[in-house]
């Protein structure tokens, strides 16, 4: 079985609608593909819809990426954190409260960012950049604009110069501490997976030792296998999944043309898949006709 539990769409920074994603997902050969936009799951009806009209064996599982903050590694202050989160109920006013007043905040920011841009001259048009219908704000939606602009030779570049979290331009997002998003999605029958917790290229990593934290609040499990980390931190991360009692999962993080990796590019062990399937009782995962039991454990 080939698993990726994590991909992004329009509906947040990634470039394939919903329906392209499922599309993309049956072309890379994938039996399962996990919809995770940052902050919303604006996409998970198309997505689901996609799937159930496809006529090839595909299951789908519904999440997002929750923005979060952790303590810092090296005892100063917090750092940026994504929490994965699979099959919770949609309408827990703890989950949509939250994720609404972030979604404002990351549109308050790209704001900010993108003004300061325009002033300097980089030929940023804020107008424009917000009257796409597109979703979630990110900073890829700014990459792609100073690409446009010819302020950057392309999205990678865009992230290493002007949109780089210690330049001149850079606006933070105050994100939910990760503490209260484990505890209300776990609340809403959902399983956490931490996000690339070692990907030091992001900024500085969290202090590992909230990871064991974590787990006592409900986390459910580290993503290991994801081109963020080398070898090292996977062999790291596998020693503490083990050591702490949580679930490991691997995946693409794909972003369509935002990003160079692949669908299906990292995967899931399907014992891993499984039990998150079996954990979750906020939200099922959806099969096409064509997709077995296997598919959807
Ligand atoms: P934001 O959430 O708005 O702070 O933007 C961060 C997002 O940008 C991450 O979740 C990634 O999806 C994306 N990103 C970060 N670094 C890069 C990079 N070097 N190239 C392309 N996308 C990136
Ligand atoms: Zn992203
Ligand atoms: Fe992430
Ligand atoms: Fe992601």
């Amino acid at each position: 079985m080939r698993i990726d539990l994590h991909a992004h769409t329009t509906a947040s920074d990634g470039t394939s609608t919903p329906r392209e994603l499922v599309a993309e997902a049956v072309c890379a050969g994938l039996d399962v593909v996990a919809i995770t936009d940052h902050d919303t799951t604006a996409g998970w009806q198309e997505a689901a819809e996609a799937v159930r009209a496809t006529g090839r064996p595909l299951t789908l599982v519904r999440g997002m990426e929750w923005s979060c903050t952790a303590r810092g590694g090296d005892a100063s202050g917090s750092v940026s954190v994504h929490l994965l989160c699979y099959l919770f109920d949609p309408q827990a006013p703890a989950v949509t409260a939250e994720t609404e007043r972030l979604r404002g905040e990351r549109a308050r920011r790209l704001r900010v960012m993108a003004e300061r841009m325009a002033a300097a001259g980089l030929g940023i048009d804020v107008e424009a950049l917000f009257a796409e219908p597109d979703g979630v704000p990110g900073r890829p939606h700014l990459a792609r604009a100073l690409v446009a602009a010819g302020a950057a030779d392309s999205v990678a570049a865009a992230f290493e110069g002007p949109l780089r979290s210690t330049g001149p331009y850079y606006e933070p997002k105050r994100d939910t501490p990760v503490a209260e998003a484990v505890r209300a999605v776990y609340r809403a029958g959902g399983v956490t997976v931490l996000a690339h917790p070692r990907a030091r290229a992001r900024g500085r990593l969290m202090d590992m030792e909230q990871i064991g934290e974590l787990a006592e609040s409900g986390l459910g499990g580290l993503e290991i296998d994801h081109t963020d980390h080398d070898r090292r931190d996977r062999d790291y991360l596998r020693g503490l999944a083990r050591e702490t009692g949580l679930l490991s999962t691997g995946s693409s993080d794909f972003h369509g043309a935002n990003k160079t990796v692949r669908l299906g590019a990292e995967r899931t062990a399907p014992d891993q898949y499984t039990e998150i399937v079996g954990r979750a009782t906020g939200a099922a995962v959806v099969r096409s006709a064509g997709a077995g039991r296997d598919g959807g454990a």
